[in-house]
């Protein structure tokens, strides 16, 4: 690198930082920029553009182009050279720039004389904001140490941009970190919240991004990466016989912290005038480009380690700490990356709202979410570098989508379906203590579904008639050890005195495929969904299912208990998972401890195959419950967590509701109680139908029973069912349409 360079780039940058520094309108001080810049590069021209929106650039100050151009002159990403920068985020360096693939002549500029051209992208941390040009008549590329440069003075101008210094024709220019931004992501539980940005992982701020003496620099930054070497080195040994998984993680970062080529590129910022924490946070902005632009998703990860590799080290060297002191605002909407059930249980209720970079909606985050009712937006792409702790947030969770820094309009548009919601809930509130008597006379049980502790009040306040599914695995999920039985008996006892006599049916364990235990050993399976999991790893491995059986037996204490097995997917896995609790209750007894008076053993019916079981099965039975979402997933082989299929086949799809209609007629033949506990059964329209089949008990979330409930009262089951059943017999592929025309007739 020659020194020339290195020296003439400082300057730059401290000329740069000088002028910001200057009083004088964004328009002014915009213009000695790049009169400054092409100075120092040595170049005819040097512009600036801007985006005016997420698709268009504007030309926002020149030296050397037709300044008539300014604020005219506007490009389509990826349309021209400067499209091309914006939308592949890499410069474009040549010294034949009409030849070049691409290139768009704009004549009011009178750029055609100019042969090379260098065009960076001005980003800072992978937010785009527009594209530095630098042009000249003479046909030359431009050398690496002048593409480097021109990198540097783009992001030190990107912070200028931020820190609202232009102001162009106004509304455009608006610095990031002000303006409203939209983001759609996926529902991962429905709701509306507004309140205030808590970023679970606050960005460290970078104010300094110029410095003078470049040799402390590198001494500091040098300095601040050994302390994070003997960090991950510290986790490294802590780690030892850890899992595999795991071990492989902290050795990347190890890699990532010792890697020559980071500590050198780092350091040639710095030499040409960056401060440490702004070369940390280039390499950083370089590693997130590269993520968004990753197609596979095991480099997407390493570059994920990167970026926190990066966080880490711009810890040290700013001393700014996860706790930065700053206080948790009123209505606090946590935003993150992603989140561990663990983390979000510690804020329990506190939050109004969640929204994640990250995260599915079977990911334990989004149980957790669901539990404690609080409105969930996942793959809100992009959100914690938008973000700053204290913003004013919408989220909608029905529809999947946030807006952060709302404008006043949309804010109130917002609060109007909040208040017409709270007025559903009214409605719904007074419908408590009425049973879900449909007008044909038939009455419906709605209970709720639950996992926490946590989850119990709503019994009260929801008029939920029992919990229908208590799904034990959320205990064993949110904590770093397998519980003990001690602990378990104490917590199944304390859920049934707060269900004060209502039925509560306990799934045992349902752990595996996505539900993995943080202590458990990770299975390495091809499909994980139809592996090891529920009951089989139960059959197989009896320890873990004999001691929660003891522990639910304990904690009846001689009162009634419903225990039910998921997953079973034939006859004997029934017979074996029954026999242990037969065995449980006899060997409690000759302990002596208090047997309940009544035992259910049900099963949850959640593969295609357990339709079809011998009669035995259904009259052995003492309850079954259809676990809809998996039963779904199996039977159309659709992925329940793959949101490219999810949603692709209907519930009310004419095949599923058959398959359901044989489960209600072989349940009817053995006269065996059914209910149906999956996430559909929460859904007004999709509850309806299930019951105009004949399923006779619903368990939803505690949210759904009101809704469900209002639906239920006001239609006629057997109509209902005759509705469908035109449909069936019209050759329509889903119900959907018929039923929903018939209830908009019914008003
Ligand atoms: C189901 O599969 O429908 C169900 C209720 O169980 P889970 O969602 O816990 O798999
Ligand atoms: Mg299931």
């Amino acid at each position: 690198m020659p020194e020339r360079t290195e020296t003439e780039s400082r300057k730059l940058l401290r000329r740069l930082r000088d002028t910001l520094a200057e009083a004088g309108a964004g328009q002014e001080r915009l213009d000695r920029i790049t009169h400054l810049i092409a100075d120092s590069m040595r170049t005819e021209v040097c512009s600036i553009y801007l985006f005016r929106d997420a698709e268009t650039l504007e030309l926002c100050a020149t030296e050397g182009l037709n300044p008539e151009a300014v604020h005219q002159t506007r490009l389509k990403l990826g349309e021209g050279l400067v499209g091309r920068v914006a939308r592949s985020a890499t410069p474009v360096n040549t010294g034949n720039a009409p030849q070049e693939r691409g290139f768009r002549y704009m004549p009011e500029t009178g750029e055609e004389i100019y042969s090379s051209f260098l065009g960076v992208p001005i980003q800072r941390l992978g937010e785009r904001l527009g594209v530095l040009v630098v042009q000249s008549r003479e046909a030359r590329q431009f050398s690496d140490d002048e593409v480097y440069g021109l990198e540097v003075v783009a992001m030190v101008l990107a912070e200028m941009t931020e820190l609202g210094a232009f102001v162009g024709e106004g509304e455009a220019l608006a610095a990031p970190h002000q303006h409203p931004v939209l983001f759609r992501g996926l529902t991962g539980q429905e709701g509306a919240a507004e309140g205030h940005v808590w970023l679970h992982e606050p960005r460290v701020v970078v104010t300094n991004l110029v410095a003078d003496d470049p040799t402390a620099e590198i001494e500091r930054l040098r300095n601040a990466v050994n302390k994070l070497r003997v960090s991950v080195d510290d986790m490294l040994s802590r780690a030892a016989g850890a899992e595999k998984d795991q071990m492989e993680i902290l050795q990347t970062y190890r890699m990532f912290a010792h890697s020559r080529g980071w500590m050198r590129r780092m350091e040639e910022d710095i030499s040409r005038g960056l401060s440490a924490e702004a070369a940390v946070e280039k390499e950083q902005s370089l590693a997130r480009n590269r993520m968004q632009q990753a197609p596979d998703a095991y480099l997407r990860d390493r570059l994920h380690d990167l970026d926190d590799l990066s966080n880490r080290l711009l810890r040290i060297l700013t001393g700014q700490g996860r706790n930065t002191g700053a206080e948790m605002p009123a209505n606090p909407v946590l935003v993150a990356r992603n989140i561990g059930p663990g983390d979000l249980l510690d804020y329990g209720r506190s939050l109004r709202g969640i929204v994640l970079e990250e995260g599915s909606v079977g990911s334990h985050a989004a149980i957790v979410a669901r539990a404690l009712a609080i409105p969930l937006v996942i793959h809100a792409e992009r959100i914690t570098t938008e973000a700053l702790n204290g913003d004013h947030i919408l989220v909608d969770g029905d529809n999947g989508v946030v807006h952060l820094r709302p404008e006043d309009t949309v804010a109130a548009a917002f609060r109007d379906k909040i208040a017409m919601q709270a007025k559903a809930q009214e409605r719904y509130a007074s419908l408590r203590q009425l049973p879900a008597q449909a007008k044909c006379g038939t009455t419906i049980g709605l209970h709720m579904n639950a996992g926490l502790m946590a989850d119990l009040p709503s019994l009260e306040g929801s008029g939920a008639e029992g919990v229908g599914l208590f799904r034990t695995e959320l205990q064993f999920l949110v904590r770093n050890q397998v519980p003990k039985r001690g602990e378990l008996a104490a917590l199944y006892a304390r859920v049934l005195d707060a269900a004060n006599g209502r039925r509560v049916v306990f799934r045992t364990l349902d752990i595996g495929s996505d539900k993995v235990l943080p202590y458990m050993k990770p299975q390495d399976e091809p499909n994980p969904a139809m592996g090891w999991r529920a009951i089989r790893l139960g059959l197989d491995k009896p320890g873990v299912m004999r001691m929660q059986l003891q522990a639910l037996i304990r904690a009846a204490n001689g009162r009634p208990l419903t225990v039910m097995f998921p997953f079973v997917a034939q006859f004997e896995e029934f017979t074996k998972a029954r026999d242990h609790t037969l065995h449980a209750l006899e060997a409690e007894a000759r302990l002596g401890h208090a047997v309940p008076e009544k035992v259910e053993i049900g099963a949850m019916l959640e593969t295609p195959s357990l339709a079809f079981a011998p009669r035995q099965f259904f009259e052995m039975a003492d309850f079954i419950s259809i676990g809809g979402n998996d039963l779904k997933q199996f039977f159309f082989a659709a992925d329940r967590e793959n949101e490219r299929v999810r949603r692709r086949y209907d519930t009310l799809n004419v095949s599923f509701l058959s398959l359901i209609e044989q489960i209600v007629r072989r349940c009817d033949d053995a006269g065996t109680p059914l209910s149906f506990c999956g996430e559909d059964a929460g859904r007004p329209i999709e509850a309806l139908c299930i019951a105009a089949m004949g399923v006779r008990t619903l368990s939803m979330r505690p949210a759904s029973i009101g809704p469900v409930k209002h639906l239920i009262r006001r239609t006629n089951l057997t109509e209902a069912r005759s509705v469908i059943d035109v449909a069936r017999n019209s050759g329509a592929q889903s119900v959907r349409p018929a039923v929903m025309e018939w209830l908009t007739t019914q008003g």
